[in-house]
């Protein structure tokens, strides 16, 4: 059996518990709550009426939200309710269950 060598550790060492300066640029995952640039996530956008859908011209008006390129973050922001967090209001689950069938389309490899 062959196990892979190069998984990438990223171990939280150092945590920062600064929850004072929040106005920083960085985005962060709904999911697994990693931070980092906004290009290295995706930007998840609801309108008025509770509709999610991916954004992925990172243009789209409204609120936005992020994940990570990684299916796993999204399963973690649902079971979290990470989305109705986010946007402040209920997100239909049907509206995930859409977001979800995209969200497959653009990581898997
Ligand atoms: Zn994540």
């Amino acid at each position: 059996m062959e196990q892979k060598a190069d998984k990438e550790l990223t171990d939280s060492t150092g945590k920062k518990k600064d929850r004072t300066n929040k106005r920083v640029p960085e985005r962060q995952c709904m999911g697994c709550g990693k931070k980092g640039e906004k290009s290295s996530f995706v930007r998840i956008v609801a309108d008025e009426d509770g509709r999610a859908f991916l954004d992925l011209s990172g243009k789209a008006g409204g609120r936005g939200a992020y994940l990570c390129r990684d299916i796993a973050c999204l399963e973690k922001a649902k079971k979290r309710h990470a989305f109705s967090r986010s946007f402040r209001k209920e997100i239909d689950e049907r509206f995930i269950a859409e977001l979800e069938k995209d969200f497959f389309d653009i990581t898997k490899v």
